[in-house]
C-alpha cells in the first residue's frame, strides 16, 4: 500500500498501531443496498433517481480498498461488493474491516447510540482493541430536559449527570457548531439568564436545544467538569451533515471561547475541520492547548485526501496533530480512514525526506505522534 522508496523506519511508524481518538459504533445488521447508500457520505438521502452514492469519492475507494478485505478484487463493482457483504455477514465483515485498520485503540462518541450500532465495548471486541467512552454534551442535556421539572433542578441535575458521565469516559465532545454556530458570544451565561432560558426550554424538552444561552451554559458546566477531570473536550468543526451551517462551522469563529480557556489549562480538540483545516492548523500553533484532526474528510474525498493533509501539515505543529476515522455506520469507514491517513502520510513525509528536509527519524517520530502518541497523551490512555 506504502510507496516502494519510504524508509523502512517511515513505513514501520505509520503501519504501527493507530489510535482513532474520534468514532461512532458501526451497524451491527445486514444492510440493504439502499440501507449502505444512505450510509455513504454524509447526505443522508438517496442518491437522485438512476445515480448512486457509489459514485463519489467514498463509493469508489470502497471498491477500491475494503473490496480486497472481503476477499475480492479491488474495484469490482458495487453489486459484487454488497453481494460479498451479504454473504459473510455484519458481523464478519465487520471484525474483518475493523481489525484491517490496524486500530488499537477507539475512542467512540456514544452520543448516536442506538439498538443497531455497536456499543463502544463491541467496537472494541469486533476490532480487537481497546475501547474507550467520548461523552456528547447535548445528548445529556437532552436526557435532562426530559426528566427535570424545575429550572433549578435543571441545572443541578445536569452539571451532576456530567459528573457521573465524565468519571467514566476519557473526553467530552460539543456538537454547538450544529446548534447555534462556532461564533457563540464566548463567555458564561449568568445565572438568572440561564434560569430563564432552562423555563423556557423545560415547556417543550422535546425539541432539539438550539437556545445559546443553554448551549453555552453546557458548554460552561461541561468546562469545569473538564478541568476538575483533565479531560479534552471534542469540537465538531467544518465537514459535516446537512444539519449543519457550514459558514458557522469555522473554528476560527471560537478563538474568543479558545482564549478564555487557555489559562485553565483544558486541551480544546478540533474534530474535521475542513474546508477549515488551515484556519485549524493555525489555531493549533498559536494556542498550547489547541489539536486538530481532519478525521472523516480523509475517508470523504478519499483520492484527493493527499492534498488536505499535506495542508494541514504546512503549519500544524508535529505534537497537535491527531488521527480518527469518524466511522459511522459503516466499518468500511474506519478501514479507509486508516488507509488514507497512511497513504497522505506517507506522500507528505516522504517527500520531505526524499528533499533533505527532514531526516527519517524525524519523519518516523511524526508519524508515530500523529498515528498514537499524540491521542495517548492528550486523552491519557
Ligand atoms: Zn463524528
Amino acid at each position: 500500500m506504502l510507496p516502494v522508496d519510504l524508509p523502512d523506519a517511515v513505513r514501520d511508524a505509520l503501519l504501527a498501531p493507530l489510535v482513532d481518538h474520534h468514532c461512532h459504533g458501526v451497524r451491527r445488521d445486514d444492510l440493504s443496498r439502499a440501507q449502505f447508500e444512505l450510509l455513504i457520505g454524509e447526505s443522508r438521502s438517496p442518491a437522485p433517481p438512476g445515480t448512486t452514492h457509489f459514485d463519489t469519492p467514498l463509493g469508489a475507494a470502497i471498491r477500491r480498498w475494503c473490496a480486497p478485505v472481503l476477499d475480492l478484487e479491488p474495484h469490482v463493482a458495487p453489486a459484487v461488493y454488497l453481494g460479498r457483504r451479504q454473504e459473510l455477514g455484519a458481523g464478519e465483515v465487520n471484525r474483518r474491516l475493523l481489525q484491517a485498520s490496524g486500530v488499537v485503540a477507539f475512542l467512540v462518541d456514544t452520543g448516536l447510540e442506538a439498538p443497531d450500532l455497536l456499543s463502544a465495548a463491541e467496537m472494541g471486541r469486533h476490532g480487537g482493541a481497546a475501547a474507550d467512552e467520548i461523552v456528547r454534551l447535548e445528548q445529556v442535556e437532552q436526557d435532562i430536559a426530559d426528566s427535570a421539572a424545575v429550572a433549578v433542578d435543571y441545572m443541578d441535575s445536569l452539571g451532576e449527570e456530567l459528573v457521573a458521565r465524565a468519571a467514566r469516559a476519557v473526553g467530552l465532545k460539543s456538537i454547538i457548531a450544529y446548534r447555534c454556530g462556532l461564533d457563540f458570544d464566548p463567555s458564561r451565561p449568568s445565572r438568572g439568564s440561564v434560569i430563564a432560558a432552562a423555563n423556557r426550554r423545560l415547556s417543550d424538552p422535546r425539541e432539539r436545544l438550539v437556545d445559546p444561552i443553554l448551549l453555552r451554559h453546557l458548554l460552561w458546566t461541561a468546562v469545569d467538569v473538564a478541568r476538575d477531570r483533565a479531560l479534552p473536550i471534542q469540537f465538531h468543526t467544518g465537514y459535516g451533515d446537512a444539519d449543519l451551517d457550514m459558514s458557522r462551522a469555522d473554528p476560527a469563529q471560537m478563538t474568543g471561547f479558545i482564549r478564555a480557556l487557555q489559562p485553565l489549562g483544558i486541551p480544546v480538540v478540533l474534530l474535521h475541520c475542513y474546508p477549515f483545516h488551515r484556519q485549524a492548523a493555525y489555531l493549533a500553533s498559536v494556542f498550547p492547548h489547541v489539536y486538530v484532526d481532519v478525521g472523516l474528510t480523509l475517508t470523504h474525498t478519499a483520492a484527493g485526501s493527499a492534498r488536505i493533509l499535506d495542508e494541514l501539515l504546512e503549519l500544524v505543529p508535529f505534537h497537535k496533530q491527531l488521527f480518527s476515522s469518524d466511522c459511522y455506520g459503516l466499518a468500511e469507514c474506519c478501514h479507509l480512514g486508516a488507509v488514507y491517513f497512511r497513504l497522505g502520510m506517507a506522500g507528505a513525509l516522504g517527500r520531505r525526506v526524499e528533499s533533505g528536509e527532514w531526516s527519517a527519524a524525524d519523519a518516523a517520530r511524526v508519524a508515530h505522534m500523529a498515528g498514537s502518541g499524540n491521542a495517548r497523551r492528550v486523552y491519557r490512555l
